[in-house]
């Protein structure tokens, strides 16, 4: 069976994916699975190339075709911000509650129709023959006025879905992982995979 390394650390993840790919003939291992140990630098300026980055090191390293993921908030009032500084900005070590809360702040002031936000996710995919695919899917909505919500993790309270009139952190794990950028991205991948010749 061909084995498909996911370049990520988070546990969550490696469980929705190995889900998502589940009927295909693909067993997904973690890096440490696989055992390697890559120090990747994310130095790209757009989701897809930290996404082909961080595929390409663990494919390079492993030997196998790896998957990696890059995501993050775009906010149209702040010009795109945090956009894939989305982990770091303010600082990697900064409550979410503090980030969303500037977030907030920052749009004082600023319209509905001018809060208008996304989710974006790439998915890259990279085979140990060079060949390279990237899935870049995104969840439209736009920035609350207040945090409200318990799922989820990072950005998801101040996320207001207008057709829910809820937070992404206050529709299920279930509802989110239907319309979420990154299940819409890594299922496309999916859908790919099972076409491919492998
Ligand atoms: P990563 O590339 O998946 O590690 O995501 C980068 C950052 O984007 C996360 O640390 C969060 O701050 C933000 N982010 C990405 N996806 C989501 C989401 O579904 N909900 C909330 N925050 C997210």
């Amino acid at each position: 069976m061909n084995k498909l390394v996911f370049a990520t650390g988070n546990m969550n993840k490696l469980r929705e994916i190995k889900e998502i790919l589940s009927g295909l003939d693909i067993e997904v291992i973690s890096m440490k699975e696989a055992g390697i140990d890559v120090d990747i630098v994310e130095d790209g300026d757009t989701f897809e190339a930290n996404a082909l980055i961080k595929a390409r090191a663990v494919c390079k390293a492993s030997g196998h075709m790896a998957v990696a993921d890059d995501s993050g908030l775009v906010v149209d009032a702040l010009g795109g911000e945090p956009g894939i500084y989305s982990a770091r900005y303010m600082g990697e070590d900064t409550s979410y509650d503090i980030k969303n809360q500037a977030i907030i702040d920052r749009l004082n002031g600023v319209p509905d129709e001018e809060r208008s936000a996304r989710f974006v996710c790439a998915a890259a995919l990279v085979l140990p023959d060079g060949r390279e695919y990237v899935f870049v899917e995104a969840m439209e909505g736009r920035i609350g006025y207040e945090i409200a919500g318990q799922n989820g993790f990072g950005y998801d309270p101040i996320f207001y879905l207008p057709e829910y009139g809820k937070t992404s952190a206050e529709i299920s794990p279930d509802e989110k992982n239907a319309i979420s950028h990154r299940g819409k991205a890594m299922r496309k991948m999916a859908d790919f995979l099972r076409g491919l010749n492998i």
